[in-house]
C-alpha cells in the first residue's frame, strides 16, 4: 500500500465528518454511460431538444424515447464497489453523507443511508397532474407511459435543463459541505452548478480536499488520487480498517 493511501486514511480517521462528492466516473463502472463523456447520451441526442423542461412539457415523448428503456431496466444496474465502499465507510462512521450529481439511485441501492441527490433521481417518477407517484422500474407502458389513475403525464424526479433545482437538497448538500472536515470528490470534475460550488464552500471552511478521478480536474487539492473510483475506495476502506486496529489495539 502506497503512502498516499495510508496519508489519506490518516487524514480521515483524525478529522472525522468527511463528505464525500460523487459524479458520473463513479456509475460508469456499473455500465452507465456518463452523458457528457466521450461517447455518451448528449453527444447522439442534443440535451436542449431531449432533456429539457420545456421540451418536455410539449413533447413528453423525446424524453421517454432515450430514458425509457434505462427506467424499465433499472433493476439491471447494481452498484460497483465505489458504491460500495462510500456505503461501509459510512457504517464505519467516517463518511457523513453523500453528495451525487448522478440521478440513478445507486448509491442508496448499496446500502447508503444519507444521500443528497441535488440532480434528483431516476427512481421516483410522478404523474405531473395527480402527484402520483410510481418507483422504477415499475412504469405503465408507453413513450410517454401515462398515469394509470388519470391519465397524466408520468415525469421522473431528475432535473431536466431549465428546471429548478430541489431546494433542499440544494440545502442540505451546502450545509453538508460548510461542516465537513474533509471532503472527497470523486468522479466528477465538478465543472457545473450546483457541485462546482461544493469543494470551494468546503474549502473556504477548512476542509482539505481529496480528489478520486482518473484526470486530475483540480489542481490545488490537498491529496489527488489518480485510479478508478472503484478500485482507490475499497483501497481506502482497507487502509482505514488497519489503521483503525492500530489504533484501538
Ligand atoms: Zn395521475
Amino acid at each position: 500500500m502506497d503512502t498516499l493511501y495510508e496519508d489519506v486514511a490518516k487524514l480521515m480517521i483524525e478529522r472525522k465528518r468527511c463528505v464525500a462528492l460523487t459524479g458520473a466516473g463513479v456509475s460508469a463502472e456499473s455500465g452507465i454511460s456518463t452523458f457528457r463523456s466521450r461517447g455518451g447520451l448528449w453527444e447522439k441526442y442534443d440535451p436542449a431538444v431531449y432533456a429539457s423542461i420545456e421540451v418536455f412539457r410539449r413533447d413528453p415523448s423525446k424524453y421517454w424515447s432515450i430514458r425509457g428503456d434505462f427506467i424499465r431496466d433499472y433493476d439491471s444496474y447494481q452498484p460497483n464497489n465505489a458504491h460500495l465502499a462510500l456505503a461501509e465507510l459510512e457504517k464505519m462512521g467516517i463518511l457523513q453523507s453523500v453528495v451525487t450529481q448522478n440521478i440513478d439511485g445507486l448509491h442508496t441501492k448499496a446500502g447508503s443511508k444519507r444521500v443528497i441527490e441535488v440532480h434528483g433521481t431516476i427512481r421516483e417518477i410522478n404523474c405531473l397532474k395527480c402527484r402520483k407517484q410510481y418507483i422504477a422500474p415499475h412504469v405503465p407502458e408507453g413513450t410517454p407511459p401515462y398515469c394509470e389513475s388519470c391519465g397524466g403525464v408520468l415525469k421522473p424526479n431528475t432535473v431536466l435543463f431549465g428546471e429548478q433545482l430541489p431546494p433542499d437538497a440544494l440545502m442540505n448538500a451546502q450545509n453538508e459541505s460548510l461542516i465537513c472536515n474533509v471532503m472527497l470528490v470523486i468522479g466528477t470534475s465538478a465543472n457545473v452548478y450546483p457541485a462546482a460550488a461544493l469543494p470551494e464552500l468546503a474549502l473556504q471552511h477548512g476542509a482539505a480536499i481529496v480528489e478520486v478521478n482518473i484526470e486530475r480536474a483540480f489542481p490545488s487539492v490537498d491529496y489527488y488520487l489518480g485510479e478508478k473510483a472503484g478500485t482507490a475506495l475499497p483501497k481506502l476502506v482497507d487502509e482505514i480498517r488497519k489503521q483503525s486496529s492500530y489504533s484501538i489495539s
